[in-house]
């Protein structure tokens, strides 16, 4: 009894500080899903350019290829064609992985309350961070990213893999 408290002692010790120091960096390195689905998507790549430049303020570098993406920043109007190949490409990211929802359109389905558009791409993939706006500017989009940096650091690699196992042996059981 009193070994196993040890051990689960020194293990809860050990994971958090490894936690803390791969969040530390995990948070100033987001590379992030090169892809736009609508206007919103102009104001995500003035964001990248060197007016604004994400990429040496945050260290945030665009990927061609999700395997080698943390981040995916849903800029634009998600529609039900396009919602499959969001699902697709949010699935081949490698854990750990982070969702920005930016602008009316993905938050809600914006101005097009339609048969042809998601409202909400929360329905299709989870999001952590909601930016509004039609379109949100740049400086929104900064915003979005710094209450997302505060996520990554309190991010929870143990009870993450928990909950995930604890929702797939909930699918396997409603099979
Ligand atoms: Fe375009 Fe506005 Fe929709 Fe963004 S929120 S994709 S700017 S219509």
């Amino acid at each position: 009894m009193g070994v196993a408290v040890e051990e689960q002692v020194q293990r809860n010790i050990f994971t958090t500080s490894v936690d803390w120091v791969f969040n530390w960096a995990r948070r100033s390195s987001l590379w992030w899903l090169q892809f736009g689905l609508a206007c919103c998507a102009i104001e995500m790549i003035s964001a990248a350019m060197p007016r604004f430049d994400l990429a040496e303020r945050f260290g945030m570098l665009y990927r061609a290829s999700p395997r080698q993406a943390d981040l995916m920043i849903v800029a634009g109007t998600v529609t039900k064609k396009m919602a499959p190949v969001v699902r697709q490409l949010y699935d081949q990211m490698a854990d750990p992985k982070w969702v920005i929802s930016m602008g009316s359109c993905a938050n809600v389905g914006g101005p097009f309350d339609t048969y042809a558009v998601v409202q909400g791409v929360d329905q299709v993939i989870p999001v952590d961070v909601y930016v509004p706006g039609c379109p949100p500017l740049p400086e929104a989009l900064y915003y979005g990213v710094l209450e997302l940096q505060n996520r990554v650091i309190r991010y929870d690699s143990i009870k993450k893999k928990q909950g995930k196992e604890a929702a797939e042996a909930d699918r396997q059981a409603q099979r």
